[in-house]
């Protein structure tokens, strides 16, 4: 029946700001027309409204790490289909799909890399695979990443950007939210520095974990941060909500986020605070 129909406007497909791949694209923001070897050359910054596309995982690595060079780890884990799920697609399907799509595995990268000549273990996320939600495998691939930081004494880099928790895989998601969290407590008995740098969206389920842990939080300009979205707090506890304050720099103006960082120095930055935070 029609009514039962549920108009599916969510963050994953209300939302769908990329990095076009044809010559020229407009910004979702001011609409501003821009050559894409230009945006290329900016970061994937608007030249006009500072407008920070969305970039997928790659464009992360390559600006981030030096020599742009992830030596990736866990890179073939893939999810089951524990519920056999379905709503309109079975779960399989959609993974293909979005591996097809993305030419990913799965909806984080990690491995080792080099900032800056310091190794740190680096797990980036892609918002372009199954709207970077954290099913067993992202949970078990940042948990490893983990793992790598306290073994090898390095410093810890996370770039999230998430809608949240895999609903295809019910619970087993909501257990990577203790799982990492677990993890990183034991990181946070030690001296090892974790950096967690938020990107446009990074909400709910990996928000409520990983991403909210870092020794210093780092987000994006304007990026959209919360646990739930909007409404549902609105209808949750009937007050009035203050303007945009699900942005960067709500959260920074109240000592959530530690700093707001321009992509161009992102790098710079984070080579700044691994130095001051690893005393050496
Ligand atoms: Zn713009």
């Amino acid at each position: 029946m029609e009514w039962f129909k549920k108009a599916r406007v969510g963050i994953d497909s209300a939302n769908k700001r990329e990095v076009p791949d044809g010559l020229w694209t407009k910004c979702p923001d001011c609409g501003e027309i821009t050559y894409v070897k230009e945006l290329e050359k900016s970061y994937w910054v608007c030249r006009i409204c500072s407008y920070h596309f969305r970039l997928k995982s790659d464009n992360y690595i390559k600006m981030i790490l030096d020599d742009g060079h992830l030596e990736e780890h866990d890179a073939d884990l893939v999810s089951g289909d524990p519920l056999k799920f379905k709503d309109s697609k079975r779960y399989p399907m959609r993974i293909r799909q979005a591996q097809e799509k993305t030419g990913l595995k799965e909806a984080v990268r990690a491995g080792i890399g080099k900032i800056d000549g310091r190794l740190v273990s680096f797990a980036v996320m892609d918002f372009h695979f199954i709207g970077g939600s954290m099913g067993s495998v992202v949970g078990e691939k940042i948990a490893r990443a983990i793992e790598r930081s306290l073994e090898g004494e390095i410093p810890l880099v996370i770039i999230s950007t998430s809608g949240g928790a895999r609903m295809q895989e019910g619970i087993l998601s909501l257990f990577q939210m203790a799982k990492t969290s677990a993890l990183l407590s034991e990181l946070q008995k030690t001296n090892i520095p974790y950096i967690s740098v938020l990107a446009n969206p990074t909400t709910a389920g990996v928000m409520a974990s990983y991403a909210s842990l870092g020794d210093i939080i780092i987000a994006e300009p304007k990026a959209l941060l919360g646990f739930a979205g909007q409404r549902v707090i609105q209808q949750t506890i009937k007050q009035e909500l203050p303007e945009g304050f699900q942005t960067s720099e709500f959260f920074l103006e109240h000592g959530f986020v530690d700093l707001i960082s321009p992509r161009k120095d992102l790098r710079k930055n984070l080579s700044l605070l691994l130095g001051y935070l690893c005393n050496d």
